[in-house]
């Protein structure tokens, strides 16, 4: 049976571009008969907020989406993680490696000019030779203080993968060239991200992955861990366009309060949320309120604009349209 998952990381509220791409995600699950699993990403662990991961159940919720089975926690199962590390670190893929993000943006050849943009890791700790990692090294000590450990990273050829994404199409990207070796545990002694999702994803069935197309060059990280882990059929990626601020840049705090909790304490209906999610993903041409039924019969994947969306001032003015005078009131009433 096809399958796909709603991943939120509970590092803060779930904001409207989250929403859009969480609704086409479902939308293509219900059109298509995948099952959805709810899986809360919360390894991430200095960034996870208390309380977050049930503000993003309580969001979805609202939406009227829903999941066939979940929410699971990424960690609440580690193990499969560790069996992976074991088997990358046999393979002679893994090092420690104890450099701080200060020293690595010591080491970039061209200063780092692209705020927000990941660094280059440009191989300092790599041995020569490949070797397995003695055990201890991703065994962590439960008792010791944890300042001290190495994270450990995973050797990449420099040579491009190929993603075949079902919106952008084919995608070459050379990781080693980006990113360079990245991280598979951290200092924590904890996955990475890239290593749970792959873990996760091969070993929960997923077929398809839908997610923001900030994240394909994530995929092709991942890509090298399905090859490393002899995982034989990776899922199906559909990479959708972000939503961007009025600034052109990813939509995000500095544009203001998009967050669908907000939204839902001033008594916007959540038919006009997703009446603005359709308008954005080619589904209507004017912003009209809709429930999320109409947006799984009348969303096409073959429709959606192929390029960021921007969320405009008159989209938040259409959303708040009839609420403007009661959120006044509450103003002068001092609420
Ligand atoms: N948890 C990630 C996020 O919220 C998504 C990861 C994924 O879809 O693979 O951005």
């Amino acid at each position: 049976m096809p399958r796909t998952r709603l991943a939120p990381s509970p590092t803060g509220a779930l904001h409207l571009g989250n929403a859009r791409t969480f609704l086409i995600n479902w939308a293509l699950a219900r059109q298509r008969g995948w099952e959805v699993l709810l899986r809360i990403e919360d390894l991430d662990s200095p960034r996870i907020k208390a309380g977050a991961d049930l503000g993003a159940i309580a969001d979805l919720a609202w939406l009227g989406l829903d999941w066939d089975e979940g929410p699971v926690y990424q960690t609440a199962e580690l193990a499969p993680c560790r069996q992976a590390i074991e088997c990358l670190s046999r393979a002679g893929l893994l090092y420690p490696c104890a450099c701080t993000r200060r020293e690595i943006e010591q080491a970039q050849s061209a200063p780092h000019e692209v705020p927000g943009q990941e660094l280059r890791y440009p191989g300092t700790c790599r041995p020569e030779k490949a070797a397995p990692l003695p055990r201890h090294v991703f065994t962590p000590d439960p008792s010791a203080d944890g300042g001290a450990a190495p994270a450990i990273r995973i050797r990449v050829p420099d040579e491009p993968v190929v993603v075949h994404d079902q919106v952008r199409g084919v995608q070459r990207i050379n990781v080693q060239a980006t990113v360079g070796d990245f991280i598979i545990a951290t200092r924590a002694g904890l996955p990475a991200y890239q290593l749970a999702v792959v873990v996760d994803d091969a070993r929960q069935g997923m077929t398809d992955v839908v997610r923001g197309d900030d994240l394909l060059g994530s995929t092709a990280r991942q890509l090298w861990l399905y090859r490393y882990l002899g995982v034989a059929a990776p899922p199906r990626w559909w990479h959708l366009p972000l939503l961007l601020g009025p600034d052109g840049r990813r939509l995000a705090k500095r544009h203001g309060d998009s967050r669908l909790a907000r939204y839902r304490e001033m008594g916007v209906p959540v038919e006009r949320i997703v009446g603005l999610l359709a308008h954005w993903s080619g589904v209507t041409a004017r912003r009209e309120p809709m429930s999320v039924g109409d947006f799984a019969a009348r969303f096409d994947i073959g429709r959606l604009p192929g390029e960021a969306v921007t969320f405009t001032p008159e989209d938040e003015s259409w959303l708040v349209a009839d609420h403007q005078d009661s959120l006044n009131r509450a103003k002068t009433a001092g609420v």
